[in-house]
């Protein structure tokens, strides 16, 4: 019997945010880099966590460059 100690893996157990197909930033996530963390950690995760989720539940227009995570994005 081993005492190595497992990690646990990220489980995402969540079901897909419901605005994947109508939000603008959600085609730019499917990239690896970066940008595709944010997909895993809100759109397929958390998206109740997501700022641009948060504004299009109220019925206002999103803004274009706001990131889930709040931020904005800047022009490159
Ligand atoms: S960026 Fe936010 S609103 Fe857009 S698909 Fe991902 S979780 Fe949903």
């Amino acid at each position: 019997m081993s005492d190595v100690k497992r990690t646990p893996v990220l489980q995402i157990s969540h079901d897909p945010c419901p605005q994947v197909q109508s939000c603008e930033l959600f085609p730019l996530f499917k990239s690896k880099g970066a940008a595709g963390l944010f997909k895993i950690h809100y759109c397929q995760s958390d998206y109740s966590a997501c700022a641009r989720y948060k504004i299009a539940t109220t019925g206002r227009s999103v803004p274009r460059t706001l990131l889930p995570d709040g931020s904005v994005m800047r022009p490159t």
